[in-house]
């Protein structure tokens, strides 16, 4: 079958000819409907380097953001069945930590003992034909179409981990949220924004067509660039928002959401760019929590299929066949997809 296989620290990955997987013990082998391209899979082939944290060990198969129908169930699987349609959660965990047991891998305390993160961080993933996935991550759709699905796992997951976080920050009238970075992950954020709570969502981007798309879903985008904190904070009534969203992570986006955050308000970076901040006692506001996120739960992935299928989330998508993988790539890498790649093998 084919694959995008990632073969080397900062390389761009191959399409490549591989062996079929066969589904281990408790495991299944699904065939894949939708793999989405996610900006992190660019720093994986782009910038880590060996032992860098973050870094996962190559060669293996892209594709962490993954739907698909049961292929074949591995030895010891029951109670699922073959055709049906399921959402992947990603990450994978000791399974038996804290951390695992409540549905939340991604802070398995055992993480440091296993040899990957999850499907398609340093184990094979969804950018090929079929990827062999534990029975245990395995989120149903039904009848929901799992191409349009497939960035959920993710770009739609990883937002909805953050707002939920957030929530006590947005419960209430008159609270302003703040998204940065309208991508992938950004627009779904808007969505969820407007889904949990009745927040003004403000965004911004740097590209016009991803704050027109912010725009028709219900936002109200301020352009980046000289003043922009003085005219989010205008908006705010002077005051600031009450839960800033940074998708970029660069020092300046994390400077710009501290920045626009009001005292006691939450400020959570979510790209992981590494960007710093300089933080002191009189310029950052009072009691603001600085905060990062990473994915999301199990549990949280299946309320994230329910928003869905009840039609509050639309994720945006431009499909590509398997032969155009490396394409939707190296568009991702120069800033030129909208809302999600989906290679759909
Ligand atoms: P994407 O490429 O789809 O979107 C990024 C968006 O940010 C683009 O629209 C781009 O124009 C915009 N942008 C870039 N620099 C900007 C700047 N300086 N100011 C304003 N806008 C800017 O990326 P994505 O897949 O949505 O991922 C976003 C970030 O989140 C990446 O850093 C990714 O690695 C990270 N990520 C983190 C987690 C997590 O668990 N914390 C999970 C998935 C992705
Ligand atoms: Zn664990």
């Amino acid at each position: 079958m084919r694959a995008v296989v990632f073969e080397n620290y900062q390389t761009f990955p191959e399409l490549k000819d591989v062996e079929k997987p066969v589904p281990g013990p408790g495991e299944v082998l699904l065939k894949v409907a939708g793999a989405g391209a996610c900006h992190s899979d660019v720093a994986i082939f782009q910038d880590f380097t060996e032992g860098a944290p973050g870094a996962q060990k190559p060669p293996f198969i892209l594709g962490h953001e993954n739907s698909g129908w049961i292929e074949e169930l591995g030895p010891g699987v029951e109670g699922l069945n073959v055709g049906d349609a399921y959402l992947v959660y990603g990450p994978i965990g000791c399974q038996h930590c804290r951390a695992c047991s409540r549905g939340q891998d991604t802070y398995c305390e055992n993480a440091a003992t296993m040899p990957y993160m999850g499907v398609g961080l340093g184990r094979d993933g969804g950018m090929s034909e079929y990827v062999r996935v534990p029975a245990r991550n395995l989120v149903p759709l039904g009848d929901a179409d799992p191409v349009a699905a497939a960035s959920l796992a993710d770009a739609g997951l990883t937002p909805y981990h953050a707002i939920k976080l957030a929530l006590p920050h947005l419960n209430g009238g008159g609270r302003y949220a703040l998204v940065i970075g309208l991508g992938g992950l950004g627009l779904l954020g808007v969505q969820i924004l407007k889904a949990l709570t009745g927040a003004t969502v403000i965004a911004t981007d740097m590209k016009p067509e991803a704050m027109a798309e912010a725009e028709r879903l219900g936002a109200v985008t301020v352009p980046g660039g000289e003043g922009q904190v003085e005219r989010i904070r205008e908006i705010t009534g002077g005051r600031g928002v009450d839960a800033a969203f940074d998708f970029v992570g660069v020092a300046p986006t994390v400077k710009t959401a501290m920045d626009s955050t009001a005292r006691q308000g939450r400020c959570t970076i979510v790209g992981i760019a590494g960007g710093s901040y300089d933080w002191s006692f009189f310029t950052a506001p009072y009691e603001v929590e600085l905060t990062s996120t990473y994915w999301g739960t199990i549990e949280e992935l299946y309320e994230v299929v329910d928003l869905y299928r009840a039609g509050q989330l639309e994720p945006m998508y431009t499909t590509y066949p398997m032969d155009r993988a490396l394409e939707a790539y190296q568009a991702l890498v120069d800033g030129k997809i909208s809302g999600r790649a989906v290679v759909v093998p």
